[in-house]
């Protein structure tokens, strides 16, 4: 492509940006104008007219995904591979750069990263060591404490604890955790930013280098940088270098976890120079989705302020619907889907988003039911799941012994007959020792501090991992993985384990095969050795997807994951008070309008079509939740939306919307209430969907396992409830 068709598909403002002249910039604009396709041509304008070579250039995204997407997008503008170019997530560039530089950061060669049910896991161990009840010391919110911390850029020497008891005790869980890692050569995703950021703060030679190098940085969806990851941009262009940063402080939605709005006006203050774009066209949604969405996001207060027009069509309107619970909104949902599958769509077209992933069984149950094939991001993660991590356990000690995670989950998993008790006097001499349990362990077997079964025990355990690390060497990756699942007797484990779930264990382990058998190198770890590219693989993207093929399928996943991305059709589902605004937003200041952002992201996700729906009665956790409506819905225009009803479609006047009270307490009077499951002499069993009409009108909707949904009489029917 030549320099003119960079250009060519770019309104004024985007490209006013893509061809500034070099220069610290913020590109700030709303959802869907244009921010990361002016991010794409900006980097191919760099290469070709600035001729600044890919090794050059440092883009930061915000999930892999996204990295992968923009790297494809780029070579396709650029048509050649660009493999020097960095491209990838805070968390992976700050890993790449740990790999690079191990040395210097303090850590071992072979470092492994800790994910955060691991990271849970150790603080319990932690906090049982330290002979600290968990009633007291939640280990959640000391996850939260020391994560929080880390996102400061806070070790437990910097935190000030102003003599306050629980701040001390609280710093000293921190500090004997890091020991912890530190010792085990572990490292947690919010250490990698702040090792990342210490390695250059203390090494002034290496991040000279970097600083050269990177001459041009350009970073996506800036809005939600935390303080650390903004101190590590500044310090990497505190050069002659430049930064380009695309954000939109609308759709700031990680604060919860660290995330800094305010860095959007730092920026202006802190690079040198720094100008403002704003884009003001939208592109991706109807003028109605627009239209909805930005008066939905005008009621929060102190925005940055930003215009967003189309020239789009009106398009439809945007559908609400009332569930009577969350099955129903769930098979709502779904008959939509079919509707429009059967219109010769595609499902890949189609996004259900949710605010929870506890929300997405029941809708996944429905798609199942009507043979819909979905593929869900985050939630389910493929590299979370128990039997993935007990194998990717195994791989983990042949690749490091010393790692005390991996040790601590396999040891005696299968059990080997090691009780808690030995485990118990491996720990301790570890600490006494300061060293790793697997050392510990070996120094055990060798002075006798552990005998008979136990010492046995152990023993077969140390020569397994030995084996393997003395075969691992020779094979590809997929044969280590089908060993360590297979001479660790984790597969006939869990062939012994009978049943559904046990099943798809085994069909994961093999899947985990087949995962490695298609993993490809990337190009950032070139250094790394297969198996520790995979687990680094692993640790890094648990999050993101679950292993599955391409097929045709509805994507389901949380807003917060859907961030960037675009669907021509898109579902909301579960937009009703306690659930979206959540339950906890009550209790922090702020918090509101955060929930407000991120519907204002799930909202601007849909291109063509836009459902939001809700369920009056929900169980949650079990139980039985009824709610309204949420504010949102009722903050968007009503000449943008249209009701839906079982029956009917009906547009209702503002007062009475979003409310089926009334039909409530007339169900109440028949004896049946909406959900309810019933039988009929003729048509068996089903569960009442609708009501309408009172006394000897009254009719009741009834969805018929075997003969579908059909109306009946109330007083004709002798419908006998279940
Ligand atoms: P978000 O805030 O959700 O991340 P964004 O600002 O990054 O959105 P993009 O994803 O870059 O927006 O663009 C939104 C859609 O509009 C994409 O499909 C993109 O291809 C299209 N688009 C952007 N600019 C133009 C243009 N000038 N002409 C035509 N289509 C465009
Ligand atoms: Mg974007």
């Amino acid at each position: 492509m030549d320099v003119s068709e960079l250009l060519d598909d770019l309104n004024d403002k985007q490209r006013e940006a893509v061809a500034a002249p070099l220069s610290n910039m913020l590109v700030l604009a709303g959802a869907g104008s244009g921010k990361t396709r002016v991010l794409v041509h900006r980097i191919a304008w760099l290469m070709q007219v600035e001729n600044i070579a890919p090794y050059s250039i440092l883009a930061v995204t915000f999930t892999n995904k996204a990295a992968r997407e923009m790297r494809g997008r780029i070579e396709k503008v650029m048509g050649r591979p660009l493999n020097t170019m960095w491209i990838g997530t805070f968390h992976g560039l700050a890993h790449r750069l740990l790999r690079a530089h191990y040395a210097e950061a303090n850590l071992p060669e072979n470092f492994q990263i800790l994910d955060s049910d691991d990271q849970y896991r150790l603080i319990r161990r932690i906090l049982k060591a330290m002979n600290l009840d968990e009633k007291h010391w939640a280990p959640r919110q000391i996850q939260w404490y020391i994560n929080g911390n880390k996102d400061e850029g806070l070790r437990p020497q910097h935190i000030e604890t102003h003599g306050d008891h629980t701040q001390q005790k609280m710093r000293d869980i921190y500090a004997a955790y890091q020991e912890a890692c530190d010792r085990s050569g572990l490292v947690d995703f919010a250490e990698l930013l702040l090792r990342a950021h210490e390695l250059w703060v203390k090494n002034p030679d290496v991040l000279a280098h970097y600083q050269r190098r990177f001459r041009a940085v350009l970073v996506d969806e800036f809005q939600d940088t935390n303080n650390i990851q903004y101190a590590w941009l500044r310090l990497l262009c505190s050069h002659d270098n430049n930064i380009m940063i695309v954000g939109d402080d609308d759709q700031s939605i990680y604060g919860w976890r660290g995330a800094n709005v305010d860095n959007i006006q730092h920026f202006l203050k802190d690079f040198n120079g720094a100008t403002t774009i704003r884009l003001e066209q939208n592109y991706r949604s109807t003028a109605t989705i627009l239209k909805a969405a930005n008066t939905v996001i005008d009621n929060n207060q102190g925005r940055l302020g930003k215009e967003l027009w189309t020239d789009g069509d009106d398009g439809e309107p945007i559908s609400i619907y009332a569930g009577f619970n969350d099955l129903d909104e769930a098979r709502f949902i779904v008959s939509q889907i079919s509707d429009w599958h059967n219109q010769g769509n595609q499902l890949k077209e189609v996004a259900i988003l949710y605010r929870n992933n506890a929300q997405s069984r029941v809708l996944e149950e429905a798609l199942l039911h009507q043979s819909l094939p979905y593929r869900i991001y985050g939630g389910l993660r493929f590299f979370e799941r128990q039997e993935i991590k007990d194998a990717l356990g195994y791989m983990r000690l042949v690749n490091h012994a010393h790692d005390d995670a991996a040790f601590e989950r396999v040891v005696n998993t299968p059990s080997r007959g090691l009780g808690e008790r030995t485990l118990a006097t491996i720990r301790e001499q570890a600490r006494m020792q300061d060293c790793s349990m697997w050392q510990a362990s070996l120094q055990l077997l060798q002075d006798g501090g552990l005998k008979g079964r136990a010492a046995n025990a152990l023993t077969s355990f140390i020569d397994l991992i030995n084996q393997l690390a003395g075969e691992f060497d020779t094979l590809p990756l997929e044969e280590q993985a089908n060993k360590a699942i297979n001479h660790s007797g984790l597969y006939a484990m869990y062939q012994a384990e009978k049943g559904e779930k046990a099943q798809a264990r085994l069909e994961n382990l093999e899947e985990l095969v087949t995962a490695c058998k298609q993993f490809v190198i990337p190009e950032e770890a070139d250094e790394m050795t297969p198996l520790q590219a995979f687990l680094a693989h692993a640790s890094l993207e648990a999050g993101e997807t679950q292993a599955s093929g391409d097929q045709d399928a509805v994507q389901m996943m949380t807003i917060h994951t859907a961030k960037g991305l675009e669907f021509p059709l898109v579902f909301i589902a579960g937009v009703e008070e306690g659930m979206f605004p959540s339950q906890m937003t009550n209790d922090e200041p702020g918090r509101m309008e955060e929930e407000r952002r991120l519907c204002y992201v799930g909202m601007t996700r849909a291109m063509k079509k836009l459902y939001m729906t809700y369920a009056e009665m929900r169980r949650v956790y079990g139980q039985e939740k009824y709610h309204t409506a949420s504010r949102f819905l009722r903050e968007i225009p009503t000449e943008c939306v249209e009701e839906i009803r079982l029956t009917s479609t009906v547009s209702r006047p503002v007062p009475s919307r979003f409310s089926n009270a009334a039909s409530h307490e007339r169900m109440e009077q028949s004896g049946f209430t909406l959900g309810q499951r019933v039988k009929h002499r003729k048509f068996g069993e089903g569960v009442v969907l609708n009501y309408e009409g009172s006394g000897d009108h009254a009719r009741v909707q009834v969805n018929f396992d075997e003969f579908g949904s059909k109306w009946l009489v109330l007083s004709f029917a002798k419908l006998e409830a279940l």
